[in-house]
């Protein structure tokens, strides 16, 4: 069997997690997470990188960092992970979902501003499959409006916009390193910090809501309870993983864009036989092959498409229900979203099975089978 997703090892992960034992330092904050936070300041330009425990932690951060108080309105796509907007419902925020581009799959940025009320405090652009959202625009709006950028950039670490790294360019950018990504550690995230203003206050709220960075800095004479927070770090363990993911992550990135580019060469048949729809990549945008997806003409024959390559012994898989369907969102009562395009790829999209040491040469023959047999 295939499965959609393995993870990639490196080898030397376990090198680097004897080194930190050794070091003597198990607790956040240390040797490794430090060579992570630079690396990821170097790598993307942002003014601080803090590594936290999940995607799901940083935005939650961030949530925080943005002041959300019950009853603000933060506009997203629906078409995304349920912490998108979990992260702000935890403060009492409301979700306003707004529907996709049909090309890219992103939040189509020509339906913003008429979401926009008095009571939006914030943009919260998904960067799906690592393709960039229209950041040119979203930015615009967002300063015409005074409203934050908050970048889910979970799915696009190493992945750029006009030459931009994704999650550098909104005020905050959220990273995961999930299993389930580019560049793992079992669980794992980072808050990308690109607007100064939200510095101090980050880092305070990463550690309890206590100034103990100020404090292991020097800064202050004693640390003390000065807002709220929680506990967002990531032990050194987990960043010492992540350290020997981040030393080769070029080779990642090029390994993943093989696979892809070769499944996007082997389906432009298909496509022009009108049997389904590759990926579209913005031509601003250098994507980080996080994933491969076709769009099938509708439910019935994405149902048929993923049984077939399961009887080949391939497991591809569907996407997010969207959120403004879930059951959360209806307990809410809030009026019901139209998305249509948000609610055709729920229904026709699936993913296709991309990770190293995979023979994708098995995976574009039974796609090339199947896609034949069910026309
Ligand atoms: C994976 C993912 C998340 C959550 O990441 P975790 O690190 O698992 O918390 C959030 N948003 C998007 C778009 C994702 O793909």
């Amino acid at each position: 069997m295939i499965p959609f997703n393995k993870p990639y090892l490196t080898g030397r992960e376990l090198h680097h997690i004897s080194e930190a034992h050794a070091r003597g330092q198990l607790a956040g904050d240390g040797h490794f997470t430090k060579k992570c936070n630079t690396w990821l300041e170097e790598r993307t330009g942002c003014h601080k990188a803090l590594l936290t425990h999940s995607c799901t932690a940083a935005l939650e951060m961030a949530a925080i960092l943005a002041d959300i108080q019950p009853g603000d309105e933060i506009i997203m796509p629906s078409y995304t992970f349920v912490s998108t907007a979990n992260a702000f419902v935890l403060r009492g925020g409301v979700p306003v979902f707004v529907d996709i581009r049909e090309d890219t799959l992103n939040i189509d940025e020509r339906l913003i501003e008429p979401a926009i009320t008095s009571r939006t405090k914030a943009i919260v652009p998904v960067h799906y499959a690592g393709v960039g959202c229209e950041m040119d625009t979203i930015m615009a709006i967002a300063s015409r409006h005074n409203l934050l950028v908050i970048e889910d950039a979970a799915q696009a670490v190493m992945a750029t916009y006009k030459g931009r790294l994704l999650g550098s360019i909104g005020d905050l950018g959220c990273y995961s390193f999930h299993e389930t990504k580019n560049i793992i550690s079992g669980e794992g995230g980072a808050l990308l910090i690109n607007n100064p203003a939200f510095a101090e206050r980050a880092e305070i709220i990463r550690e309890k809501g206590t100034n103990r960075t100020q404090f292991f800095r020097g800064q202050v004479d004693k640390y003390t309870w000065v807002d709220i927070g929680s506990s967002y770090l990531p032990g050194e363990l987990i960043a010492a993983f992540l350290w020997a993911q981040m030393e080769e992550s070029d080779l990642i990135t090029a390994s993943r864009l093989k696979i892809w580019n070769d499944y996007h060469e082997s389906f432009q048949v298909l496509e022009e036989a009108g049997r389904l729809r590759r990926p579209v990549i913005a031509d601003d945008c250098v994507h980080n092959a996080h994933m491969y997806y076709l769009l099938l003409a509708d439910l019935a024959e994405r149902s048929a498409f993923i049984s077939c390559m399961l009887k080949r012994d391939i497991r591809c898989v569907f996407h997010y229900v969207p959120l403004h369907n879930a059951k959360m969102m209806i307990a809410s009562h809030l009026p019901p979203a139209l998305l249509p395009v948000t609610e055709s790829v729920a229904a026709c999209l699936v993913r296709l099975p991309l990770w190293i040491g995979l023979n994708h040469d098995l995976v574009i023959e039974a796609v090339l089978d199947v896609s034949n047999i069910s026309g």
